[in-house]
């Protein structure tokens, strides 16, 4: 699918001015990675008829090649369809998860949980669900492992009365999370249980989790959610898999919301706050298309490009340090994996790429979040410097950022793979058409 919509476009590159059967043949690309994508059929429609009229009525700034072009006005249209991430001050606050029975909602309630503890508040999680046994023991647990407060009661039948001797047990807390049963499906049963319990939690974010594998059934959920308690915004989890998560976009459509959170995983830390630019490129299957869209923007503007934008191309320039890498992962949080930003810079897509092995691109955000923290115990010499840290080095970083002497050398090894990489792609600038490509970037 991604692989077609970039052999599409490849196919027009260099191309100053796109015909109608061209974007005829992007925007039927475009479907197709989207319906696979699971995104509803009338949305896709809709929008890729403002991609078409647009594509056709505006004029590309000059010396910006068509194709950019068109998909910055992709880029813009899906931006505009998914919008921007739920607003969720850091501040004291009650938020309430709904969804159906194995949607993640457990999972993301501590989770989020979690992720405010990050920010430096206290959350606590207050656990409604009576109807599924064992519900009380894996939030308890997982509450554990994310390290904050819980209340649940697995007693105690009546989750509304759940719901207020729990706001009252976690009163020192500053955000709170109830987490609601599920059905199999939508029963009135279970919309009344929610209706009461929003009654007497009064949220101010209501939040309904969704599987990343939901198809055109989110449609009905949010619509009978919305209905009853208002809906705020959608978690989607279990982006981990191979689902992409398409269909929650009909969620925020219907609820007239937008997303909060995306999960990606099994574990209290596999949670990330949404961004566009990451989603839409994973949406899509290929590199990011806000960096092109930006690229687009700077043409119009005729401005110069900011020192410190982190930038791709720069990297293929000098000396490529332990701060690069920094930057290059602070960036991928927003863009996705280096490989696919590579593959949306020209020259670098396809067969160049397949040539490097499999693990050089390959920090996950796990390992991300570590080689962060040891960096921060890094001196400034020493990240401009890596070859020259040595043993000792290595011991006092490691104690210094609360890390093992072997995740500190694991951060130089991959540090040390990526320079490799690196370098790769310098030399192949040497060459005569690379070079021309190189200039054309410019
Ligand atoms: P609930 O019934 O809505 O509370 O759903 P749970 O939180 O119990 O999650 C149902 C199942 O999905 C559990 O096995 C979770 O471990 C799993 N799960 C939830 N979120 C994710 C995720 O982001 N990734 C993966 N791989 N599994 C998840
Ligand atoms: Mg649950």
């Amino acid at each position: 699918l991604g692989s077609s919509l970039r052999g599409t476009l490849d196919k027009l590159r260099g191309k100053s001015r796109l015909s109608e059967e061209d974007i005829e043949e992007i925007v039927k690309e475009i479907q197709r990675s989207l319906l696979s994508a699971d995104v509803d059929v009338s949305l896709v429609m809709e929008l890729s008829d403002n991609i078409k009229e647009r594509a056709l009525e505006e004029e590309p700034p000059a010396g910006t090649p068509a194709r950019d072009f068109v998909l910055r006005i992709v880029y813009e249209e899906l931006v505009d369809l998914i919008g921007e991430s739920t607003e969720l001050p850091l501040e004291e606050q009650t938020i309430l998860l709904a969804g159906l029975q194995g949607s993640g909602k457990t999972t993301s309630s501590a989770k989020m949980a979690w992720w405010f503890s990050t920010k430096g508040l206290r959350p606590a999680v207050i656990q409604t669900d009576t109807f599924r046994p064992g519900a009380y023991q894996q939030a308890k647990e997982m509450c554990a492992r994310a390290e904050v407060d819980f209340y649940g009661n697995p007693d105690n039948d009546d989750p509304v009365e759940i719901a207020r001797n729990g706001l009252e047990a976690t009163s020192e807390a500053d955000v709170h999370i109830v987490d609601t049963a599920g059905r199999h499906a939508l029963e009135d049963d279970l919309i009344d249980e929610i209706e009461d319990i929003e009654g007497v939690v009064q949220p101010d974010t209501s939040l309904l989790v969704l599987d990343a594998a939901i198809g055109q059934g989110a449609k009905d959920q949010a619509q009978q959610f919305d209905e009853s308690i208002g809906i705020d915004g959608v978690v989607i989890t279990k982006l981990d898999g191979t689902a992409k998560g398409g269909g929650a976009l009909t969620a925020v459509d219907q609820t007239d919301s937008s997303i909060a959170f995306l999960g990606t995983g099994e574990e209290v830390q596999d949670i990330e706050r949404f961004e566009p630019d990451g989603f839409i490129s994973r949406l899509l299957g290929m590199g990011d298309l806000s960096q092109l869209a930006e690229r687009v923007e700077r043409a119009m503007e005729q401005t110069e490009i900011e020192e410190d934008d982190w930038d791709p191309e720069d990297m293929l320039q000098g000396q490529f340090t332990l701060n690069d890498m920094q930057k290059q992962m602070e960036a991928m949080n927003n863009m996705g994996p280096l490989d696919q930003v590579m593959d949306m810079i020209p020259g670098f897509g396809g067969g160049i790429k397949d040539q490097l092995p499999d693990d050089a691109m390959d920090v996950t955000q796990q390992r991300m979040r570590t080689f962060s923290v040891i960096m921060d115990s890094m001196t400034e010499a020493e990240k401009e410097y890596p070859k020259a840290i040595g043993a000792s080095q290595i011991e006092r970083i490691a104690r210094g950022s609360g890390t093992s002497e072997e995740q500190v050398r694991e951060l130089l090894q991959q540090y040390k793979m990526m320079e490799k990489t690196i370098k790769q792609f310098q030399g192949m600038g040497s060459d005569k058409e690379m070079q021309r490509m190189m200039q054309q970037m410019q």
